[in-house]
Protein backbone atom coordinates (compact mmCIF):
# COMPACT_ATOMS: atom_id res chain seq x y z
CA UNK A 1 0.00 0.00 0.00
CA UNK A 2 3.07 2.63 1.19
CA UNK A 3 4.69 2.00 -1.88
CA UNK A 4 1.78 2.38 -4.35
CA UNK A 5 0.81 5.47 -2.85
CA UNK A 6 4.50 6.71 -3.01
CA UNK A 7 4.46 5.43 -6.31
CA UNK A 8 1.60 8.13 -7.50
CA UNK A 9 3.07 10.62 -6.19
CA UNK A 10 5.86 10.06 -8.17
CA UNK A 11 4.17 10.00 -11.09
CA UNK A 12 2.16 13.66 -9.75
CA UNK A 13 5.90 14.72 -9.06
CA UNK A 14 6.84 13.62 -12.81
CA UNK A 15 3.69 15.08 -14.19
CA UNK A 16 4.97 18.70 -12.45
CA UNK A 17 7.96 17.96 -13.13
CA UNK A 18 7.01 18.00 -17.30
CA UNK A 19 4.77 21.00 -17.21
CA UNK A 20 7.39 23.52 -15.61
CA UNK A 21 9.91 22.22 -18.15
CA UNK A 22 7.12 22.85 -20.77
CA UNK A 23 6.75 26.32 -19.53
CA UNK A 24 10.28 27.08 -19.71
CA UNK A 25 10.57 25.75 -22.91
CA UNK A 26 7.60 27.82 -24.14
CA UNK A 27 9.07 31.00 -22.27
CA UNK A 28 12.94 30.40 -23.90
CA UNK A 29 10.68 30.32 -27.02
CA UNK A 30 8.80 33.34 -26.64
CA UNK A 31 11.94 35.21 -25.41
CA UNK A 32 13.95 34.37 -28.76
CA UNK A 33 11.08 35.58 -30.98
CA UNK A 34 10.91 38.64 -28.53
CA UNK A 35 14.62 39.67 -29.11
CA UNK A 36 13.34 39.90 -32.93
CA UNK A 37 10.31 41.74 -32.39
CA UNK A 38 10.00 45.31 -31.22
CA UNK A 39 8.23 46.49 -28.40
CA UNK A 40 8.10 43.89 -26.07
CA UNK A 41 10.95 44.15 -24.28
CA UNK A 42 11.63 47.67 -23.13
CA UNK A 43 14.65 49.43 -20.89
CA UNK A 44 12.85 51.43 -18.22
CA UNK A 45 15.05 53.38 -15.66
CA UNK A 46 14.19 53.71 -12.02
CA UNK A 47 15.78 57.10 -10.64
CA UNK A 48 18.30 56.66 -7.37
CA UNK A 49 18.73 59.98 -5.46
CA UNK A 50 20.82 61.68 -3.05
CA UNK A 51 20.09 60.69 0.73
CA UNK A 52 20.75 63.94 2.09
CA UNK A 53 19.44 66.58 -0.80
CA UNK A 54 17.05 64.22 -2.61
CA UNK A 55 18.08 64.99 -6.16
CA UNK A 56 18.47 62.65 -8.61
CA UNK A 57 22.31 61.54 -9.32
CA UNK A 58 21.64 59.24 -11.38
CA UNK A 59 19.13 55.71 -12.89
CA UNK A 60 19.28 51.96 -13.27
CA UNK A 61 18.52 50.62 -16.21
CA UNK A 62 16.17 47.71 -15.56
CA UNK A 63 14.45 45.25 -17.77
CA UNK A 64 10.92 44.70 -18.81
CA UNK A 65 9.21 42.44 -20.98
CA UNK A 66 5.64 42.82 -21.96
CA UNK A 67 4.36 39.39 -23.19
CA UNK A 68 1.93 39.65 -25.79
CA UNK A 69 -0.50 37.02 -24.00
CA UNK A 70 1.32 36.45 -20.76
CA UNK A 71 1.47 40.27 -19.79
CA UNK A 72 4.43 41.19 -17.69
CA UNK A 73 6.95 38.73 -16.89
CA UNK A 74 9.48 39.47 -14.58
CA UNK A 75 13.23 39.82 -15.03
CA UNK A 76 13.75 37.39 -11.96
CA UNK A 77 12.29 34.88 -14.59
CA UNK A 78 13.30 35.55 -17.60
CA UNK A 79 16.97 36.85 -17.40
CA UNK A 80 18.06 32.76 -15.55
CA UNK A 81 16.55 31.65 -18.72
CA UNK A 82 18.20 33.57 -20.83
CA UNK A 83 21.62 32.77 -19.52
CA UNK A 84 20.58 29.55 -19.94
CA UNK A 85 19.25 29.58 -23.10
CA UNK A 86 22.34 31.49 -24.12
CA UNK A 87 20.67 34.98 -25.11
CA UNK A 88 22.11 36.54 -22.41
CA UNK A 89 25.23 37.98 -23.94
CA UNK A 90 22.78 39.51 -26.72
CA UNK A 91 20.14 40.66 -24.18
CA UNK A 92 23.09 42.19 -22.63
CA UNK A 93 24.59 44.02 -25.13
CA UNK A 94 21.28 45.86 -26.30
CA UNK A 95 20.86 47.22 -23.07
CA UNK A 96 23.91 48.68 -22.01
CA UNK A 97 24.20 50.38 -26.05
CA UNK A 98 20.38 51.31 -25.14
CA UNK A 99 20.78 52.48 -21.97
CA UNK A 100 24.52 54.57 -22.65
CA UNK A 101 22.66 55.87 -25.95
CA UNK A 102 20.23 57.55 -23.32
CA UNK A 103 21.60 58.47 -20.57
CA UNK A 104 24.67 60.52 -22.79
CA UNK A 105 21.68 63.47 -22.96
CA UNK A 106 20.56 63.20 -18.94
CA UNK A 107 21.10 65.55 -16.64
CA UNK A 108 22.07 62.75 -13.99
CA UNK A 109 26.05 61.28 -12.93
CA UNK A 110 25.12 57.57 -13.35
CA UNK A 111 23.61 55.13 -15.39
CA UNK A 112 23.74 52.07 -13.95
CA UNK A 113 23.57 48.44 -15.88
CA UNK A 114 22.86 44.94 -14.71
CA UNK A 115 25.53 42.50 -16.00
CA UNK A 116 25.38 39.08 -15.52
CA UNK A 117 28.23 36.53 -14.55
CA UNK A 118 27.75 34.93 -17.98
CA UNK A 119 28.31 38.11 -19.42
CA UNK A 120 31.59 38.80 -17.22
CA UNK A 121 33.26 35.50 -18.00
CA UNK A 122 33.72 36.30 -21.56
CA UNK A 123 37.19 36.93 -21.98
CA UNK A 124 36.66 40.15 -24.17
CA UNK A 125 33.68 41.47 -22.64
CA UNK A 126 35.57 44.69 -21.03
CA UNK A 127 37.43 45.21 -24.53
CA UNK A 128 33.47 45.44 -25.75
CA UNK A 129 32.68 47.97 -23.06
CA UNK A 130 35.55 49.69 -23.79
CA UNK A 131 34.50 49.90 -27.75
CA UNK A 132 31.03 50.93 -27.07
CA UNK A 133 31.62 53.50 -24.87
CA UNK A 134 34.76 54.95 -27.43
CA UNK A 135 31.96 54.89 -29.95
CA UNK A 136 29.32 56.60 -28.28
CA UNK A 137 31.90 59.51 -27.23
CA UNK A 138 30.54 58.85 -23.36
CA UNK A 139 32.54 59.24 -20.45
CA UNK A 140 32.93 56.15 -18.98
CA UNK A 141 32.89 57.69 -15.37
CA UNK A 142 29.18 57.65 -16.34
CA UNK A 143 28.25 54.40 -16.55
CA UNK A 144 28.24 52.03 -13.54
CA UNK A 145 28.17 48.20 -14.13
CA UNK A 146 26.21 45.99 -11.09
CA UNK A 147 26.97 42.73 -10.66
CA UNK A 148 25.95 40.19 -7.91
CA UNK A 149 29.04 38.53 -5.32
CA UNK A 150 28.38 35.11 -7.26
CA UNK A 151 29.14 37.07 -10.08
CA UNK A 152 32.24 37.64 -9.06
CA UNK A 153 33.18 34.17 -6.92
CA UNK A 154 34.13 32.74 -10.23
CA UNK A 155 36.71 30.57 -10.12
CA UNK A 156 38.30 31.25 -13.24
CA UNK A 157 39.12 35.03 -12.21
CA UNK A 158 37.67 36.07 -15.71
CA UNK A 159 34.85 38.13 -14.02
CA UNK A 160 37.99 40.28 -11.79
CA UNK A 161 40.43 40.14 -14.69
CA UNK A 162 37.07 42.25 -16.23
CA UNK A 163 36.09 44.21 -13.67
CA UNK A 164 39.53 45.64 -13.07
CA UNK A 165 39.97 46.26 -16.49
CA UNK A 166 36.56 48.22 -16.53
CA UNK A 167 37.77 49.96 -13.35
CA UNK A 168 40.84 50.87 -15.14
CA UNK A 169 38.67 52.35 -17.83
CA UNK A 170 37.02 54.11 -15.44
CA UNK A 171 33.86 52.52 -15.62
CA UNK A 172 32.33 52.21 -11.84
CA UNK A 173 31.71 48.93 -10.43
CA UNK A 174 28.68 48.46 -7.97
CA UNK A 175 28.01 44.97 -6.15
CA UNK A 176 24.37 44.39 -6.10
CA UNK A 177 22.22 42.94 -3.21
CA UNK A 178 24.74 43.45 -0.98
CA UNK A 179 24.53 40.72 1.93
CA UNK A 180 22.51 38.04 0.32
CA UNK A 181 25.93 36.46 -0.84
CA UNK A 182 28.69 34.73 1.12
CA UNK A 183 31.75 37.95 0.63
CA UNK A 184 34.05 37.56 3.34
CA UNK A 185 35.34 41.21 4.27
CA UNK A 186 38.87 40.52 2.90
CA UNK A 187 37.28 39.71 -0.20
CA UNK A 188 35.39 42.90 -0.53
CA UNK A 189 38.45 44.36 -0.15
CA UNK A 190 40.09 42.69 -2.45
CA UNK A 191 37.36 43.20 -5.06
CA UNK A 192 38.10 46.82 -5.36
CA UNK A 193 34.10 47.71 -6.38
CA UNK A 194 33.45 51.72 -5.79
CA UNK A 195 29.50 50.87 -4.73
CA UNK A 196 27.46 48.62 -2.62
CA UNK A 197 23.91 48.10 -3.00
CA UNK A 198 22.31 46.94 0.47
CA UNK A 199 19.46 44.72 -0.23
CA UNK A 200 16.32 45.24 0.05
CA UNK A 201 15.49 42.40 2.53
CA UNK A 202 17.47 44.41 4.93
CA UNK A 203 15.16 47.63 4.40
CA UNK A 204 12.46 45.57 4.80
CA UNK A 205 13.10 44.46 8.67
CA UNK A 206 13.60 48.51 9.55
CA UNK A 207 11.59 49.06 12.87
CA UNK A 208 10.41 45.39 13.51
CA UNK A 209 13.44 43.70 15.77
CA UNK A 210 15.22 41.74 13.23
CA UNK A 211 18.57 43.47 13.62
CA UNK A 212 18.57 44.59 10.38
CA UNK A 213 19.34 48.41 11.00
CA UNK A 214 22.23 47.27 13.13
CA UNK A 215 23.29 45.47 9.83
CA UNK A 216 22.38 47.90 7.57
CA UNK A 217 24.48 50.62 10.34
CA UNK A 218 27.79 47.92 10.06
CA UNK A 219 27.66 47.94 6.19
CA UNK A 220 27.46 51.62 5.90
CA UNK A 221 30.31 52.21 8.32
CA UNK A 222 32.34 49.15 6.86
CA UNK A 223 31.45 51.20 3.43
CA UNK A 224 32.77 54.44 4.77
CA UNK A 225 35.86 53.03 6.46
CA UNK A 226 36.99 51.46 2.96
CA UNK A 227 35.75 54.28 0.63
CA UNK A 228 33.27 52.89 -0.82
CA UNK A 229 29.87 54.03 -1.57
CA UNK A 230 26.24 53.02 -0.33
CA UNK A 231 22.70 52.55 -2.24
CA UNK A 232 20.04 51.04 -0.15
CA UNK A 233 17.49 49.50 -2.23
CA UNK A 234 13.76 49.14 -1.78
CA UNK A 235 13.16 52.46 0.01
CA UNK A 236 9.77 52.11 0.57
CA UNK A 237 8.29 54.38 3.23
CA UNK A 238 9.35 57.69 4.46
CA UNK A 239 10.42 56.18 8.17
CA UNK A 240 13.15 53.54 6.29
CA UNK A 241 14.73 56.98 4.35
CA UNK A 242 15.05 59.05 6.83
CA UNK A 243 16.52 56.47 9.00
CA UNK A 244 19.21 55.29 6.15
CA UNK A 245 19.94 59.50 5.66
CA UNK A 246 20.56 59.08 9.64
CA UNK A 247 22.87 56.47 9.51
CA UNK A 248 25.42 57.85 6.43
CA UNK A 249 23.80 55.74 3.28
CA UNK A 250 24.60 57.85 0.79
CA UNK A 251 22.41 57.26 -1.87
CA UNK A 252 18.24 55.65 -2.05
CA UNK A 253 16.20 53.80 -4.52
CA UNK A 254 12.84 52.73 -4.10
CA UNK A 255 9.44 53.03 -4.56
CA UNK A 256 9.26 55.92 -1.93
CA UNK A 257 11.23 57.73 -4.31
CA UNK A 258 10.05 56.75 -8.15
CA UNK A 259 9.37 53.09 -9.56
CA UNK A 260 11.08 52.35 -12.98
CA UNK A 261 9.49 54.28 -15.40
CA UNK A 262 9.70 54.47 -19.26
CA UNK A 263 12.48 56.06 -21.42
CA UNK A 264 9.63 59.33 -22.09
CA UNK A 265 8.66 59.46 -18.30
CA UNK A 266 12.21 59.57 -17.36
CA UNK A 267 12.27 62.50 -19.67
CA UNK A 268 9.39 64.15 -18.33
CA UNK A 269 10.83 63.78 -14.73
CA UNK A 270 14.02 64.87 -15.52
CA UNK A 271 12.26 68.00 -17.20
CA UNK A 272 14.48 68.49 -20.16
CA UNK A 273 14.33 68.47 -23.97
CA UNK A 274 15.98 64.97 -24.88
CA UNK A 275 16.74 64.35 -28.78
CA UNK A 276 14.23 62.21 -30.24
CA UNK A 277 16.76 59.94 -31.75
CA UNK A 278 17.90 59.18 -28.07
CA UNK A 279 14.59 58.21 -26.28
CA UNK A 280 13.23 55.21 -28.45
CA UNK A 281 12.74 52.73 -25.69
CA UNK A 282 11.85 49.65 -27.67
CA UNK A 283 15.40 47.38 -28.24
CA UNK A 284 15.36 44.40 -30.66
CA UNK A 285 18.63 42.79 -32.22
CA UNK A 286 19.36 42.98 -35.62
P1 LIG B 1 18.19 44.42 -9.08
O1 LIG B 1 19.28 44.81 -9.99
O2 LIG B 1 18.52 44.23 -7.64
O3 LIG B 1 17.09 45.55 -9.27
C1 LIG B 1 16.28 46.07 -8.25
C2 LIG B 1 14.91 45.46 -8.29
O4 LIG B 1 14.13 45.99 -7.20
C3 LIG B 1 14.12 45.79 -9.53
O5 LIG B 1 13.32 44.65 -9.82
C4 LIG B 1 13.26 46.96 -9.10
O6 LIG B 1 12.10 47.14 -9.88
C5 LIG B 1 12.93 46.53 -7.70
N1 LIG B 1 12.57 47.65 -6.82
C6 LIG B 1 12.96 48.93 -6.89
N2 LIG B 1 12.46 49.66 -5.86
C7 LIG B 1 11.72 48.81 -5.12
C8 LIG B 1 10.93 48.96 -3.92
O7 LIG B 1 10.83 50.02 -3.31
N3 LIG B 1 10.32 47.84 -3.45
C9 LIG B 1 10.42 46.63 -4.07
N4 LIG B 1 9.77 45.59 -3.55
N5 LIG B 1 11.15 46.46 -5.21
C10 LIG B 1 11.79 47.53 -5.72
P2 LIG B 1 13.13 44.12 -11.30
O8 LIG B 1 13.08 45.27 -12.25
O9 LIG B 1 11.99 43.17 -11.29
O10 LIG B 1 14.47 43.34 -11.60
C11 LIG B 1 14.78 42.18 -10.88
C12 LIG B 1 16.20 41.76 -11.15
O11 LIG B 1 16.37 41.34 -12.50
C13 LIG B 1 17.21 42.88 -10.96
O12 LIG B 1 17.47 43.06 -9.58
C14 LIG B 1 18.38 42.34 -11.75
O13 LIG B 1 19.11 41.42 -10.98
C15 LIG B 1 17.69 41.60 -12.89
N6 LIG B 1 17.72 42.45 -14.09
C16 LIG B 1 16.89 43.44 -14.49
N7 LIG B 1 17.30 43.99 -15.65
C17 LIG B 1 18.44 43.34 -16.00
C18 LIG B 1 19.38 43.44 -17.12
O14 LIG B 1 19.27 44.29 -18.01
N8 LIG B 1 20.42 42.55 -17.12
C19 LIG B 1 20.60 41.61 -16.13
N9 LIG B 1 21.66 40.78 -16.23
N10 LIG B 1 19.77 41.51 -15.09
C20 LIG B 1 18.70 42.36 -15.01
MG1 LIG C 1 20.73 46.13 -9.93
MG1 LIG D 1 19.68 44.74 -6.27
MG1 LIG E 1 18.19 41.67 -7.48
Amino acid sequence: HAKSSGRSRYAVFGKEMDTILQVRRNIEQDLRAALQAKDQIQVYYQPIYSATDRKITGVEALLRWHHPKSGWISPDVFIPIAEEAGLIEKLGEQVLREACTAAINWPVGTVAVNVSAIELRNPSYAAGVAHLLLSLGMNPQKLELEMTESALTDNSGQCEQNVKALRQLGVRIALDDFGTGFSSLSRLQRLEVDRIKIDRSFIKGFGAESGDEAIVQAIVELARATGLKTTAEGVETKEQGKRLQQMGCDNLQGFLLSQPLPVSELNSLLGEGTPSHAVKGAIATT
